[in-house]
C-alpha cells in the first residue's frame, strides 16, 4: 500500500524510507512516495500554536485531497533561554521564509550574553500517521543539546551548524546524514510511529 509523506524534502522522504526499511523489511508492502508523487493540491500556511497542531493539519490535508494514509511531520529549534522560541516560527524567526543563515545569526545575536551554562537547546518534531477514516497518531521526538557561538560544519541545514548534541563535541552540521538520522529528533518521532506504521502495514 501506498504511504504519502507530506512533504516536498527528498531528506525526508529518504529517511522515512529507511527507517521503515530498516523496522519493517523490505517485504512490508508499504511503499512510501512524497507530494512530488501525487496530483498538487492547495496547501495550507503553518499558523498553529505547537508542531503537533502544524503536522496534523498537513497529514489532515493530505488525507482529505489523495485518500492515502499520510504521514507529516513539523520540526523546529526550542532554546532554553528564549523560553522555547523560536518553535514553531524557527523556519521565518527573521522574519520571512527560506533565511536560513538569518535565522540561525538572529539566535546567535539573542544569545549573545548568555553564558554557556545557560545555552541549552532542543531539536523538537512532531511527527503525525493519519488514516483515512479518521485514525490519528501522534508522536514526538527531541533531540537535546547546546548552542556554541561560532557556526562549524556544512552538512544539514538551518541551524544545525550552531547545535552541539549532548554526549558529544560535533555540531550536527559535522555528522554525516546516517549519524543524524540515529540521534535525531526526526529519527525519534518516525520511529516512535513504527507501532502504528506496522499496524498500517499488517491491514
Ligand atoms: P520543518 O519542520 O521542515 O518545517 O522545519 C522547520 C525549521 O526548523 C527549519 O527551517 C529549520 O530552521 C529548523 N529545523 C528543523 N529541523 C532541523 C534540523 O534537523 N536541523 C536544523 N534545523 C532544523
Amino acid at each position: 500500500m501506498k504511504l504519502l509523506l507530506a512533504t516536498r524534502n527528498p531528506g525526508k522522504l529518504a529517511e522515512l524510507e529507511r527507517i521503515l526499511r530498516e523496522e519493517l523489511g523490505s517485504a512490508s508492502g508499504v511503499e512510501v512516495v512524497g507530494l512530488a508523487d501525487v496530483p498538487e493540491y492547495p496547501e495550507a500556511p503553518e499558523t498553529g500554536a505547537t508542531f503537533a497542531e502544524n503536522a496534523l493539519a498537513k497529514a489532515r490535508d493530505a488525507v482529505a485531497a489523495t485518500g492515502l494514509p499520510a504521514v507529516a511531520d513539523d520540526s523546529g529549534l526550542a532554546v532554553d533561554a528564549l523560553n522555547g522560541m523560536p518553535g514553531v516560527l524557527s523556519a521565518r524567526w527573521v522574519g520571512r521564509h527560506g533565511d536560513d543563515q538569518g535565522n540561525l545569526d538572529l539566535v546567535l545575536g539573542q544569545l549573545a550574553d548568555t553564558p554557556d551554562e545557560r545555552r541549552g537547546a532542543a531539536f523538537v518534531c512532531a511527527a503525525v500517521l493519519v488514516v483515512p477514516g479518521g485514525k490519528e497518531t501522534v508522536a514526538r521526538g527531541e533531540w537535546r543539546g547546546r548552542l556554541i557561538r561560532e557556526p562549524r560544519g556544512t552538512n544539514g541545514f538551518g541551524y544545525d551548524p550552531i547545535f552541539v548534541p549532548d554526549g558529544g563535541q560535533r555540531t550536527s552540521a559535522e555528522l554525516s546524514a546516517e549519524e543524524k538520522d540515529a540521534a535525531s529528533h526526526r529519527g525519534r518521532a518516525f520511529r516512535a510511529l513504527l507501532p502504528a506504521l506496522r499496524g498500517l502495514a499488517g491491514s
